[in-house]
């Protein structure tokens, strides 16, 4: 990605001190308008409590089914969690139509059965769409994003937009499957270490990830549901890809190997993943500790709003990660990484937690839209 200096002139970018590799985060003259799309759900709530106070953007559209369409938003959310802002709930629920949604940057927590073509009626109006949908995310130029893992996959944008004739800064960046995201984010700093041939992930998975009103109680309450439908044949494919790199045509997936087991289990927020790795060499558990305990990221995912100085933690606890004491590490933004040992079968053994609806959807998309403003594609508008 390119970088801009600090003495580079006041126009959109992350900036380095003259000099260092130290990044400043970029701060927009105005905050910049934004929308979300599906906002009465799980994702979309998600949205709008952390875009409450969010200090590059400013949220006065939201947009639902014709369900909601017409009514004031705080009388059609079922509001779950925190606060409601007060401005928020006064707003009238939009259709999601372009003509109608005036936005440069929306945020799409909409129903995959609804998201293929309304985000891309979106795109084709010029905007830039950040996804938390299945539709796009295979496709071979729409970046699967972490800012702090693939931010080089942006450079597919440019053969996007020419293929599917989207004008200005109009394109479609997504998010993985949550349960892909808990898993991705410790795997990324290993591959590049070492270099992974296969993984073995077995996930248990909040209720909040199957959205608003999910999971019957009845199905969950004391229970766990061993299937969650298309959920493993996602993380074996978006995994890959996610680490894999643009080769100025397409995004080729890694060469690894994936198999999946997904569980939902009767936790409110928060996706645990076991991972059992296998690397292309031997690797020893104390070599495998230090480079996760070192990694902070890509230097393009600094110095931004929704940037962790250390975005996974490893802890030495041996009953920890766990939902309920650490998914809100780092704002719901950053990686738990525990229980780290070898693997009698293959190389290593550890089990993530991560925030579903924070870093695996809502918090994840707005991260990925900071990266995009700061590397200055809203001015391609
Ligand atoms: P949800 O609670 O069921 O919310 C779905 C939203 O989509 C609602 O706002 C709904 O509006 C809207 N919608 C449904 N059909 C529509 C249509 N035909 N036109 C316009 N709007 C429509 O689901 P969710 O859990 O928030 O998930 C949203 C998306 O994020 C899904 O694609 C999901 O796979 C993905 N995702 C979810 C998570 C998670 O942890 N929950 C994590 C990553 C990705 P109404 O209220 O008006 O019906």
């Amino acid at each position: 990605m390119q970088r801009k200096h600090l003495n580079a002139g006041p126009v959109a970018g992350v900036f380095y001190c003259p000099g260092t590799e130290d990044p400043i985060s970029f701060i927009p003259r105005n905050r910049i308008q934004v929308a979300v799309l599906g906002a009465t759900g799980a994702v979309g709530q998600t949205f709008v409590r952390l875009l409450a106070d969010h200090p590059w953007f400013e949220l006065n559209e939201v947009a639902a089914s014709e369900r909601s369409v017409g009514r004031l938003y705080g009388d059609v959310a079922q509001w779950i969690e925190g606060e409601l802002p007060p401005h928020v709930a006064a707003l009238p629920v939009l259709p999601c139509d372009p003509s109608i949604v005036s936005a440069p940057i929306i945020f799409s927590a909409l129903d995959a059965a609804a998201a293929g073509e309304i985000e891309a009626r979106f795109a084709r109006a010029g905007r830039l769409v950040f996804s938390n949908a299945k539709n796009s995310r295979m496709e071979p130029d729409v970046p699967l994003l972490i800012p702090e893992i693939n931010a080089g996959q942006l450079a597919a944008l440019p053969t996007q937009r020419k293929r599917m004739g989207w004008p200005g800064a109009g394109a479609i960046i997504t998010n993985a499957n949550c349960a892909t995201t808990a898993a991705v984010i410790p795997l990324a700093p290993l591959h590049a270490a070492f270099g992974i041939e296969q993984v073995f992930v077995a996930t248990m998975q909040a209720v909040s990830g199957a959205g608003y009103p999910g999971v019957p109680s009845l199905d969950i309450l004391g229970n766990v549901i061993p299937y969650i439908g298309e959920e493993e044949e996602k993380i074996e494919r978006e995994l890959p890809k996610m680490l894999g790199r643009w080769n100025g045509s397409t995004i080729v997936p890694a060469m690894i190997g994936v198999s999946a087991h997904a569980n939902r289990v009767p936790v409110e927020h928060g996706h645990t993943v076991c991972l059992s790795i296998k690397f292309r060499e031997p690797v020893a558990v104390a070599a495998a500790r230090d480079v996760l305990d070192a990694w902070r990221g890509d230097a393009a995912s600094r110095g931004l709003p929704s940037s962790l100085d250390q975005p996974l933690v490893v802890t030495d606890m041996p009953n920890r990660p766990q939902p309920r004491r650490d998914v809100g590490f780092g704002r719901g933004m950053g990686v738990t990484v525990g229980r780290l040992r070898a693997d009698p079968l293959w190389d290593l053994r550890l089990v993530a937690l991560t925030h579903n609806v924070v870093r695996g959807a809502a918090g994840g998309s707005i991260f990925n839209a900071e990266l995009l403003v700061a590397s200055g594609e809203l001015g391609a508008a």
